[in-house]
């Protein structure tokens, strides 16, 4: 599933590509997504790309009056090809841009292609969204706050989209190894001192992530259509019974929120 740093990428892979350009029209392949694709998507020809941002895992195209919030689901992927190329089977969408298009591919369908002409914070799928991790705004103060009031475990707090967006499976157990937290510590239990080191570790993580071009979790491409390769750099992810890079203490796996968390018993006390 692609997650916060894939998403990153594909932005930064796209902006450039997709900015200043006009909209000359918009294909649905297949309407069926998630949610239906908006009726009302072929309003945005001729419109201009004024920016390409995110929130969490969704990427809004700015059209001046309006955006096209636009989500990879399960096993979506955005690349930029020239006009005229070919729609495989599981190529739904495309955003005609003159002499090239963005196009979705997504065989699983949990994508989202919607136009929104309201103030796309205030969208229902946004305007319950949390902290994003790599602004400034996570810092060990709005982290200790955030978590205070929380008694369930600190990773499933740290994958709870309504407090921090974007820290998936795999980054969680990531910044909570390199952090030293263990994963079962209840999130109201976390010092100030521990929220300051697992803030600095959430972000550390995701932008190195980001610098690798995104984990290359089975079905995401980046936008420039290269797989990422941050997988061989896990400390503790999909590592059970394997030796911890900093111990030697073997690797171990417990299920939180029926989700595989792997961390090393002495590293993580
Ligand atoms: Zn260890």
């Amino acid at each position: 599933m692609p997650e916060l740093p894939e998403v990153e990428v594909t932005r930064r892979g796209l902006a450039p590509r997709l900015v200043g350009r006009v909209i000359s029209a918009v294909a649905v392949h297949e309407p069926r997504l998630r949610w239906p694709v908006s009726q009302d998507v072929h309003r945005l020809a001729g419109r201009t790309v004024r920016a390409v941002r995110r929130r969490g895992k969704y990427l809004l195209v700015d059209c001046g009056d309006g955006h096209l919030i636009l989500h990879l689901g399960m096993s979506g992927s955005l690349r930029v090809v020239p006009q005229g190329t070919p729609a495989g089977k599981h190529d739904h969408f495309d955003l005609l841009l003159g002499d090239r298009m963005l196009r979705l591919r997504d065989p699983r369908r949990f994508g989202a292609v919607l136009w929104t002409t309201q103030r796309v914070e205030a969208h229902p799928l946004l305007a319950h969204l949390g902290v994003e991790p790599l602004s400034r705004a996570l810092d060990p103060a709005r982290l200790h706050a955030l978590a205070r009031p929380h008694r369930t475990s600190i990773k499933q707090f740290l994958m709870d989209a309504r407090r921090i967006v974007g820290v998936g499976n795999i980054y969680a157990n990531e910044a909570l190894f390199r952090a030293g937290i263990h994963p079962r510590t209840p999130a109201n239990r976390i010092s100030l001192e521990k929220s300051r080191k697992l803030a600095v570790a959430i972000k550390h993580i995701l932008r190195a992530a980001i610098r690798a071009g995104g984990s290359s979790l089975r079905d995401f491409v980046g936008a420039d259509g290269s797989p990422g390769y941050f997988q061989s750099r896990y400390w503790v992810y999909d590592r059970e019974g394997k030796p911890c890079h900093r111990c030697r203490t073997k690797i171990r796996r417990i299920v939180q929120g029926q989700r595989s968390t792997y961390f090393c018993p002495r590293c993580q006390r």
